[in-house]
């Protein structure tokens, strides 16, 4: 099997801080990085080589971009199916457009993980208010009703607390396609990246537990401190996705764990992803580099960590007081900064973050993001 070998050029769909420490990965080991989006001066074509800035729907632009990359790679994975057709006739797309097409709708992803066989919270696909309304009755509340193309960070996304609030929670999501979802009341989140390469070999990092605020990742911890079981489960689960998906890439698989220790899977990313960032500082590959190897056929790296870890997200909220005091922040030594070079420190955003090293990784990594918040005296 032919690898494509330091000095090509990668490119990759989407242009945020996955493909922004892609492109950090992939510049160190010797490639060049070209990156497609709509937007311009994004964190990864900060990073890039070259920095195409284009609707996904041009797909002239599209074949342009493909016909000067060897392989094309994703950072986001709402790309329009058309869009990723359209780059795999110039170019190897992995993972292919058909995983992308299975994720990037939440009906569709549910019924497909369901179908194999693979445990996931219990779901209805609902497209009218009739639909919405028996299928709260078939549920029970409080349940959830989630948008089911284009929702992340818990957009578009409605709490179901008694039957009255169905009418509501339908119009607040604009009446679109969705899946009503049983209220898990978990008693933690967990997250499994790994990675599948092009001759098939299977690589997983330790699983993380998740704790979220307002619906977006906030801290990371790994390992997770978990009963082993329960972690090699969800790694087993884990595999199964990427080998059933036919996956070559990165990708990671979202956790509830119940009170009675059972796994259900909440949702799939093809891609690194947010609950992988620790790998970064704390691995031997990380998920970037790992990314990077398994597109390109190389063998992939180990997934060893070194030290336990904590990662706390950094939102634009941080700024509210003014610019967060990096200093107090660095003055950690255990501590690593990442900032992704976005200008605008809009609420929720997700503007950077910090991995604490050690055993206590994950009080540090608190204190440190604390230390951000006053006030800098400069
Ligand atoms: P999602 O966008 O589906 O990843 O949801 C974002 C977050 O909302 C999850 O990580 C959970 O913290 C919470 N959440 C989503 N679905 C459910 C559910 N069915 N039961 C309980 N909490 C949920």
């Amino acid at each position: 099997m032919k690898c494509i070998a330091p000095g090509a050029t990668v490119g990759v769909l989407g242009s945020g801080q996955l493909g922004r420490m892609f492109a950090i990965a992939a510049r160190r080991m010797g490639y060049r990085v070209h990156t497609y989006s709509p937007e311009t001066d994004t964190p990864t074509g900060q990073v890039a080589d070259v920095e195409i800035t284009a609707p996904y729907s041009d797909l002239d632009r599209v074949r342009e971009f493909a016909r000067n990359v060897a392989v094309v790679t994703f950072e986001f994975e709402n790309v329009p199916g058309e869009a990723a057709e359209a780059a795999a006739e110039y170019a190897h797309v992995r993972p292919a457009g058909s995983v992308l097409h299975t994720t990037q709708n939440r009906a569709r992803e549910k019924s497909y993980l369901q179908a194999a066989g693979l445990p996931v919270t219990p779901f209805t696909p609902v497209e009218t208010l009739e639909e919405v309304r028996e299928a709260v009755a078939k549920h029970g509340c409080p349940c959830v009703l989630k948008i089911a193309g284009f929702g992340y960070d818990g957009k578009g996304q409605m709490q179901i607390p008694t039957p009255e609030h169905a009418d509501a929670a339908w119009d607040a999501i604009g009446r679109n396609p969705a899946v009503l979802e049983t209220y898990v009341d978990f008693e933690c989140e967990l997250s499994v990246v790994a990675a599948r390469g092009l001759n098939r070999e299977f690589a997983n990092y330790h699983p993380g537990r998740n704790e979220h605020c307002r619906h977006i990742l906030d801290v990371t911890v790994a390992p997770a401190g978990i009963p082993r079981r329960v972690a090699t489960d969800a790694i087993d689960i884990t595999r199964s996705v990427l080998e059933k998906l036919d996956v070559v890439g990165v990708l990671c698989v979202e956790f509830f764990l119940t009170r009675d220790h059972r796994l259900l899977i909440n949702e799939l990313a093809p891609r690194p992803h947010n609950s992988g960032h620790f790998t970064f500082d704390a691995c031997i590959t990380s998920q970037f580099e790992q990314q990077l190897r398994a597109v390109c056929g190389l063998p992939l790296g180990s997934t060893e960590q070194l030290r336990p870890a904590a990662m706390a997200n950094l939102l634009g909220d941080l700024w509210s007081e003014g610019e967060p005091d990096w200093a107090a922040a660095c003055a950690f030594r255990d501590v690593k900064l990442h900032l992704y070079g976005k200008t605008e420190p809009r609420p929720s955003r997700k503007m950077g973050h910090l991995t604490a090293l050690g055993t206590d990784a994950e009080q540090i990594v608190r204190r440190a993001r604390n230390a951000l918040r006053r006030r800098s005296s400069s």
